[in-house]
């Protein structure tokens, strides 16, 4: 008891869902200052194809955590748009392979997997801390986890930690100037807003934080 279970994983997915469709409005604004304007649209589109990818309440019982983020990943990628399907698709889906076939996941596996996430991402946007993006927000999260584990913090509390570090990294994203993804074809005129990804990344956190802390 106490970890994150496959049900768990299902209601963070949920939760997720609810938050980005609650702010997908402020997502595309934000998106619209430096982008294109869709993030939100992207998001929203991504995480209903999600919730609709979960396993049904029965079968949820019988299967993993680490099963359930593969699959969520795994649909945003077929159906979100942009550069932000492919980068959430594949935090998802690293995390859920990092979890493995446990059936319950404790706090030092779920810091493991915000991890591999963060890897997965960096892998395939190649995005540095400082860069403007969903790293922004990521990084800090992991290791805000990891601190607060060591600390000898449970699953809850890493959690809120983490989505804590993750608003406080994204806020910081206003003044710099993108170095990746559309926001850096501005050059200097991305500074002074926030970055959408890092936003969005860090109401995924908050997610987290709100299911474990239940
Ligand atoms: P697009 O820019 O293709 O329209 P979205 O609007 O959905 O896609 O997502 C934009 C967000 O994606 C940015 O705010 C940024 O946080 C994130 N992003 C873009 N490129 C990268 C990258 N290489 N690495 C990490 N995050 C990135
Ligand atoms: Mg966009
Ligand atoms: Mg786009």
């Amino acid at each position: 008891g106490g970890g994150l279970d496959a049900r768990g994983a299902a209601a963070w997915i949920r939760r997720a869902a609810e938050l980005v469709a609650a702010e997908a409005e402020r997502l595309t604004r934000l998106d619209a200052a430096i982008g294109d304007g869709d993030h939100g649209h992207n998001l929203h589109r991504g995480f209903t194809a999600a919730v609709a990818a979960l396993p049904g309440d029965a079968e949820l019982g019988e299967t993993r955590p680490g099963k359930v983020l593969i699959a969520a990943g795994r649909a945003i990628v077929s159906k979100t748009g942009g550069a932000s399907g492919p980068l959430y698709g594949t935090a998802l889906r690293r995390a859920g392979k990092a979890l493995g076939g446990a059936s319950e996941a404790d706090a030092a596996a779920v810091g493991a997997a915000l991890k591999a996430a963060l890897e997965g991402v960096q892998e395939l946007g190649q995005a540095n801390e400082g860069d403007k993006t969903m790293v922004d927000a990521l990084a800090p999260a992991a290791a805000a986890f990891a601190a607060a584990l060591a600390d000898g913090a449970d699953l809850p509390g890493c959690a809120r930690a983490a989505a804590d570090a993750a608003d406080a990294g994204a806020a910081a994203t206003v003044p710099m100037q993108a170095r990746k993804g559309r926001a850096s074809y501005l050059g200097p005129r991305s500074a002074g807003h926030l970055d959408p990804g890092a936003s969005s990344t860090a109401l995924v956190l908050r997610a987290l934080a709100d299911v474990t802390g239940r």
